[in-house]
């Protein structure tokens, strides 16, 4: 377990993506994804997706939840 909040929280997620990837389900809209139609980085701790509409909306999420994460950390560590 990392003491970084940041990283438990990111190993968090690519455990999640694993095992939504295991069972064949895009991380954004839930369904199945078809072989032929596997859309992502190349890592399937990153996810894999149905669609790049996916993929997109995904990474902008996840971007955003970085930045407020980022954001908490921060205020965090000036009121200390
Ligand atoms: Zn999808």
């Amino acid at each position: 377990m990392a003491d970084n909040p940041l990283e438990s929280m990111r190993e968090t997620e690519r455990r999640l993506l694993l095992e939504i990837e295991g069972r064949s389900l895009c991380p954004f809209c839930g369904q199945h994804v078809k072989p032929e139609s596997r859309i992502g980085t190349g890592s399937k701790a990153s996810g894999v997706f149905c669609s790049l509409n996916c993929f997109a909306e995904y990474s902008v999420l996840e971007l955003s939840d970085r930045i407020l994460g980022v954001r908490k950390h921060l205020a965090a560590d000036t009121r200390n």
